[in-house]
């Protein structure tokens, strides 16, 4: 069976009328607002917060469509990319019976969001070397199976997917396809969207949280095709997106053009880590990162994170996690806070010798 939206939907979404607001039955900006029940004095920081904001999102769009290379129609913005894991999973999957492919070790929201929905989760493992098993994940689709994840580059290995192992998966799957890039901007790979008029179950997920260092902001990105974006307008709580947050990413967008040295810098301050690190006789392996952050295998990975943190220093242990036996994962910090890191463990002692 080919790809087909209306197919692949819950067929209860197809019937849903969504909620019309007061900004969707007046758009306009001018005029004496008493269809929304706001305060029309105003708001107690002095501020204009009393109004409700666009739903749409429109004016970020239509610069962000500039920046990436594709429709506004194309784009959906989420609180954080988390909401955009969830909209995907509630208008695809029925609960207790549809599932989702993850590819472990990956980012641990997609798991979090399918059990809170109540959708199985298949797991294909990655590589040793932390790449994608195209023949090996397209044999466990069946029939239930809605959505695969890929990360990449992926978190927590750090390194990117071959391109065509992507692709491969892409094809093969009559399900949708979500290729995760919240690391891209650290990358020298071109982003997934430039394949997106091939691919109709291609969803590409982008964030600010990482490069644009607009974490706390708490805005995500989604590129697909206009029916898929409209499907996610459609069952998105109205106003998810805050004025606040819309004002500051409208102004982080003016600047856009600082991203890449902001990214050099990182990438510098990264490329130094390693090489400390390289030299450190518990340090097992240094994992290839095309990401803000590196997994580092060492001997007995609780105790060095222990160490740290009795300095105030926070790493990830990882060392849980299928494929991570003993990693850490470390992101790179600023230049003196990579110095304090480095001259603490640079003084750490394992006790047993290997
Ligand atoms: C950090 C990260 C995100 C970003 O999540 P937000 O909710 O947008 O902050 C998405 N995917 C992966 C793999 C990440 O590591």
């Amino acid at each position: 069976m080919a790809f087909s939206i209306d197919n692949l939907l819950r067929p209860h979404i197809k019937y849903i009328k969504p909620y019309s607001s007061a900004r969707d039955e007046y758009s306009g900006k001018e005029g004496v607002f008493l269809d929304a029940n706001e305060n029309p004095y105003g708001s107690l920081t002095g501020e204009p917060f009393n109004r409700y904001p666009d739903p749409y999102q429109l004016e970020i769009k239509e610069k962000l469509s500039f920046v990436k290379g594709v429709r506004p129609t194309q784009i959906f913005l989420g609180n954080g990319s988390d909401e955009a894991i969830d909209l995907l999973m509630r208008a695809f999957c029925i609960p207790g019976k549809d599932n989702i492919i993850l590819l472990p070790p990956t980012y641990g929201m997609y798991e979090v969001s399918a059990s809170i929905n109540d959708i199985t989760v298949k797991k294909v493992n990655l590589s040793e070397d932390y790449q994608l098993r195209p023949d090996a994940i397209l044999s466990e689709v069946d029939k239930n199976s809605k959505i695969i994840f890929i990360c990449s580059p992926n978190n927590p290995s750090g390194n990117k997917m071959k391109r065509e192992a992507i692709r491969t998966i892409v094809r093969g799957f009559d399900g949708l396809v979500v290729v995760d890039e919240a690391y891209i901007d650290f990358s020298d790979e071109p982003s997934f969207t430039t394949e997106l008029a091939e691919f109709p179950n291609l969803v590409v997920m982008q964030t600010f949280s990482k490069a644009w260092g607009l974490a706390n902001l708490r805005l995500g990105m989604a590129f697909a095709s206009e029916e898929i974006i409209r499907i996610l307008n459609l069952i998105k709580p109205p106003y998810n997106i805050s004025g606040l947050t819309q004002q500051k990413v409208l102004e982080s967008l003016e600047n856009s053009n600082k991203i890449p040295d902001l990214v050099r810098k990182i990438t510098e301050e990264k490329n130094h880590l390693i090489e400390a690190l390289i030299k450190l006789p518990f340090i097992r392996q240094i994992y290839p990162s095309n990401a803000n952050f590196i997994l580092v295998k060492v001997w007995e990975a609780k105790k060095i994170y222990d160490y740290l943190l009795n300095d105030l220093v926070i790493v990830r242990d990882r060392s849980k996690v299928i494929l991570c036996e003993d990693c850490l994962r470390i992101s790179v910090g600023t230049k003196e806070e990579n110095e304090f890191f480095l001259q603490i463990l640079e003084k750490y002692e394992p006790l047993t010798t290997h």
